[in-house]
Parts: structure tokens; C-alpha cells; sequence
């Protein structure tokens, strides 16, 4: 009992809350099958590592601020064909975040951008990566807000700290002159230090004007076009031609259960 005790504090001391849970069942699984103590000490240490990255990756997931949780693996990629899905499988090894490149993700609303932005950057956060979402007008008002509350710094230090940044929705909504410089400053802060990953439905002839001005445009098109990925995905809104199928299935059901 007294070395059970000795036990908790020194797992506590240790923050080793699997070996504290783990190690009785696995003790007594390796004595069944007469497996060493070195055995044992490596299984038990095995699951304590597990258990830690699988928490890191929970907290960084949390840590992003997703609006949904989309995966890779449930994107449909027969739906969209022209988008080239080696490509997409390879920019999920974050091969670009290490080399510090963004990725544009352009094409009408729909298509799946925002679910291939989400999916890539949550394939991030499970590769060790610190990531946060933002939608572009969400970005500019955080920006607004840092400025008047004189916490600007605060805000580009918490910016630095993100290996992968996600700006969706670029474009959907004209910006205001003030928030187009903010978020001229945001893409000039991430500049070779933090990838990015935009999403927009303009292609980049029209972006001056969403940033009002030609120059600031062309500036901030040169930085971020200076080492980046486009993924073009033109095609028909998966939300309208879904529809479609599945009122063409449940048609089909509605047949069968009359005949
Ligand atoms: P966009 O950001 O281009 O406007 P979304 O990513 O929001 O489009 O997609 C709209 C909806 O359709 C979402 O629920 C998304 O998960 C789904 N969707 C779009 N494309 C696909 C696809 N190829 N496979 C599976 N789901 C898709
Ligand atoms: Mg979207």
C-alpha cells in the first residue's frame, strides 16, 4: 500500500499520468506472459508518449479554432476532377510549412475550399505544427480591435507563433480601406516567416480590388506569390450538385417502395 502511495506522488512529481493509470494492468499482463522488466518499462513509456503527442495534437486542434472539423478523407475528389489529388495528398505532408510557402486555393463558392483549407491545416496540426483559422474579415477586425485597444504587438506575436495560418474567404466581401491595410500588414508580417493558407473566389487580377489600392496589391501579391502553391478548383457547388444526387437517390428509394 505505502509504495502504491510513493508511487502517485512520484508519477505527480514526474507528470506521468499514464505510467500512474497503466502501469498495475500492464504489470500484470506482462507477469501472464513472462515478459521482463524491460519489457514492461518500454510499454509502459510507450503509452505515456502516445498518450502525450495524441493530447498535443487535441490541444493544437483546439488551439486552430476551426468552425468545423473537415477531413481529407472526406472530400470526394471524383466530384471535383480537374483538381489534381497527388497534389493535394502532398501539400498534406506540410513538406511547404518546413519551406515556409503558402498555398491560394481560388474558385467559385462551393467548390470545397474552405474543406481542403480546413482538412490541410487540421493534417498540420497532427504533424506537430501550431495553426490558426481566420477568415479574412474576421482577421481584419481583430486587427481593428488590437489597434484601438493598443495591443497590435500582442496580436503579431501571437501571429509568429503559428507555424500555418488559414485566411478564408478572401474577396466575399469588399474590405474597407482600414482593413485591407491591416491585412496588407498581416501578409507582410508572415512574409518567409509563416505559411499561409488563403482561400478566395477572385482570381488574382481582381484582387486590387479588394485591397483598393494597385500598389499595396501588387506588393502583397509579390510576397505571397513569391514561393506559393494555387490550386485552381473551378467546377459546379458541391452543396447544389450533392443535392441533386441525393433527391435523385431518394428518388429512386421512394420508386422502389412503391413498386
Ligand atoms: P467553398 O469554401 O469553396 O465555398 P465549402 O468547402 O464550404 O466550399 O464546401 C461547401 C460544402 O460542400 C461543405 O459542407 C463541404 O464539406 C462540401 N464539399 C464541397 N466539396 C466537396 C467534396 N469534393 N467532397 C466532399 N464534400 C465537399
Ligand atoms: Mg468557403
Amino acid at each position: 500500500m505505502k509504495s502504491h502511495l510513493l508511487l502517485e506522488s512520484y508519477c505527480k512529481a514526474l507528470k506521468l499520468p499514464t505510467v500512474w493509470r497503466e502501469y498495475g494492468r500492464l504489470a500484470r499482463e506482462c507477469g501472464q506472459k513472462n515478459r521482463g522488466y524491460a519489457a514492461f518499462l518500454q510499454a509502459l513509456l510507450e503509452l505515456e508518449v502516445q498518450n502525450r503527442s495524441a493530447k498535443a495534437v487535441e490541444r493544437r486542434l483546439k488551439e486552430a479554432g476551426f468552425p468545423t472539423e473537415k477531413e481529407l478523407a472526406d472530400f470526394n475528389f471524383m466530384a471535383i476532377p480537374q483538381l489534381n489529388k497527388l497534389r493535394i495528398l502532398e501539400l498534406a505532408q506540410g513538406e511547404y510549412i518546413r519551406r515556409r510557402e503558402s498555398v491560394v486555393m481560388i474558385g467559385p463558392p462551393g467548390v470545397g475550399k474552405t474543406h481542403l483549407a480546413i482538412a490541410l491545416a487540421r493534417e498540420a496540426c497532427r504533424r506537430g505544427h501550431r495553426v490558426k483559422y481566420h477568415t479574412a474579415t474576421g482577421l481584419a477586425t481583430e486587427y481593428e480591435e488590437a489597434r484601438d485597444n493598443r495591443t497590435v504587438l500582442k496580436l503579431e506575436r501571437a501571429i509568429e507563433r503559428r507555424d500555418l495560418i488559414v485566411v478564408d474567404e478572401l474577396g466575399y466581401v469588399p474590405l474597407g480601406q482600414k482593413a485591407a491595410e491591416n491585412l496588407f500588414g498581416f501578409f507582410s508580417k508572415c512574409y518567409e516567416r509563416t505559411s499561409v493558407i488563403v482561400t478566395t473566389n477572385l482570381p488574382f487580377s481582381q484582387w486590387p480590388q479588394v485591397f483598393h489600392d494597385e500598389r499595396m496589391t501588387g506588393a502583397l501579391l509579390d510576397r505571397l506569390t513569391h514561393r506559393v502553391h494555387v490550386v485552381e478548383m473551378k467546377g459546379e457547388s458541391y452543396r447544389l450538385t450533392g443535392g441533386k444526387r441525393r433527391s435523385k437517390r431518394d428518388n429512386n428509394e421512394d420508386e422502389k417502395r412503391e413498386s
